[in-house]
């Protein structure tokens, strides 16, 4: 009988990428299928949000992103005039990296191979069948075909998930109504602004720098937007669309890449199904506006990865699972929200322009602009409490702390909360003056490792004022909180 994997991962963008990471780190033993032979060379998104990189820094890698990127302290919601002041958020990270995907899923796969992940290309997923102990996957290579036993599948196989479908899950939602159109080429006459966004009763252009001598120009023309998604772009169409809308066409030439995207939008009706479970564009998907697509994704696997570890290896509940779904489909759902918003701002009727023009002028109020820019960073995303035993305290527990995001901070000379969070544990921190007090005890019932750490004099946080300790979880959420 053929060895029996933990967790097989399919699909290796970023998202499967990462999950396999997270699993490979907690020592599980897991594989990903991937069908493309070679690494894409194209890139979807460009941005890194705020949440994405302090879930990177989690785990210790955020300098190997920022070294490849640029961060530009500003993002846009539907490209309206006032852009969000990202530098102003609470965190280490207060900007966008802007980082080709091609790049970012290089660095993923390479930190997968360092942790021994067996990055199985070519190798096309076709039939899954589940029983009560595990899965059953077949599929295809150019050598023939494959097949495999895992206790649980992952599918992070991207918007036509093969493993949705197999498993059986609706994908409700709806289909393409307009379509955009985007070119990677050289431009004669680049645009003087670094990020040049236009909106006028013509339609929509945006041009960004992409690398040396490569910009991005994005469109949406009214007169282009019934095209079918699957019909090619054309640099002349990109070329006189630009040239309507914008008064240039920037002398654009040698196109790398020439792509048109659609506003089809689904969610996944549930995020599992028994030993099968879905992550990233599998679960959601949605009109590319705000670039949070890829991010979502890597913050889906990041809230995934420790649960499945914590059942397959430490025999904790499978009830552990299904608080993945239900922590992380409103997410989706809100990022739905969010991005059918963005749609409905990029029109270019009189209403439309002026319904932008009145929302530019309200994201000038600090206030608002935080807040959204929060809301696109993904800095705002919190989570109810979650059932797992408390902390045995004589202090009373603080549940209005349960679920929230824990920045960054220093816990004494030269140590940081993150840096406790490398290893992937649980982090059972004690914070306030009085090191004499013992840290409570934490016992889940399950074989869970524990680091535990004591703050060194006051970590110069207000909002700490009054906790006693922290047991944060894997993906740097709080577990549970108690006083002081
Ligand atoms: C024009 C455009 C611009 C975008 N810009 C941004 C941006 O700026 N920021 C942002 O965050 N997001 C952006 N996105 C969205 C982002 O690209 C996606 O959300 C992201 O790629 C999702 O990652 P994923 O790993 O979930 O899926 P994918 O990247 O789609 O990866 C899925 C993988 O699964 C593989 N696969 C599929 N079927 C099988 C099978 N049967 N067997 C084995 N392997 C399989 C595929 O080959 C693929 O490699 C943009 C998208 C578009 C279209």
């Amino acid at each position: 009988m053929a060895e029996v994997l933990d967790v097989a991962v399919v699909g290796g963008g970023p998202t499967g990428l990462w999950l396999a990471c997270e699993l490979a780190l907690a020592g599980i033993r897991v594989e990903l299928f991937e069908r493309r032979v070679e690494a894409v060379r194209e890139s979807r998104a460009l941005t890194l949000h705020p949440r994405s990189l302090e879930v990177l820094a989690l785990r210790g890698l955020e300098d190997r992103f920022l070294k490849r990127g640029r961060p530009l302290p500003t993002g846009h919601f539907a490209m309206l005039d006032t852009r969000l002041d990202f530098s102003v958020l609470d965190t280490r990270f207060p900007y966008t990296l802007f980082l080709p995907q091609a790049v970012t899923e290089e660095l993923l796969e390479e930190r997968a191979r360092e942790l021994g992940v067996a990055v199985r290309r070519g190798h096309k997923v076709e039939s899954l069948r589940q029983d009560a102990e595990g899965v059953d996957l077949e599929g295809s290579t150019d050598a023939g075909t494959f097949r495999l036993r895992a206790r649980f599948v992952v599918g992070a196989d991207g918007a036509r998930s093969a493993v949705r479908r197999l498993s059986g899950i609706p994908f409700p939602g709806t289909d393409v109504t307009r379509t955009a159109m985007l070119g990677d080429v050289t431009l004669g006459a680049p645009p003087a602004q670094p990020a040049l966004g236009i909106s006028n009763e013509r339609g929509g252009v945006m041009v960004v720098p992409m690398s040396p001598g490569v910009h991005r120009i994005v469109v949406t023309d009214p007169f282009r937007e019934t095209a079918p998604v699957r019909e090619p772009v054309t640099l002349e169409e990109l070329r006189e669309s630009t040239l309507r809308i914008a008064g240039s066409d920037f002398g654009m030439r040698e196109p790398r890449w020439l792509s048109r995207f659609g506003n089809e939008t689904r969610l996944a009706e549930r995020y599992r199904e028994g030993r099968v479970l879905l992550a990233g564009d599998a679960a959601h998907i949605h009109f590319p506006a705000g670039g949070q697509g890829l991010n979502v994704g890597l913050q889906d696997a990041m809230n995934l990865g420790w649960k499945l570890a914590a059942v397959v290896k430490d025999g904790a509940p499978e009830a552990l699972l299904d608080s993945y779904s239900r922590e992380r489909r409103p997410v989706g759902e809100a990022l739905i929200h969010n991005t059918l918003a963005q749609t409905a701002l990029m029109g270019a009727t009189r209403e439309t322009l002026a319904l932008r023009e009145l929302l530019s002028g309200l994201l000038r109020e600090p206030r608002l602009n935080r807040q959204l820019a929060d809301n696109i960073g993904a800095l705002d995303v919190g989570y109810a409490p979650l059932d797992v035993p408390a902390p045995e305290t004589p202090s009373p527990l603080l549940s209005e702390w349960c679920g929230r995001r824990v920045s960054d901070m220093e816990l004494g000379a030269d140590v940081r909360l993150y840096a406790a969070l490398h290893p992937g544990r649980w982090l059972l921190l004690g914070l306030g003056e009085d090191d004499s007090r013992p840290l409570p005890r934490w016992e889940p019932g399950w074989s869970s490792q524990v680091t535990t750490l004591r703050a060194r004099g006051r970590v110069g946080r207000g909002d700490l004022e009054g906790v006693g300790g922290l047991l944060v979880r894997p993906d740097g959420h709080v577990g549970w909180a108690w006083a002081a």
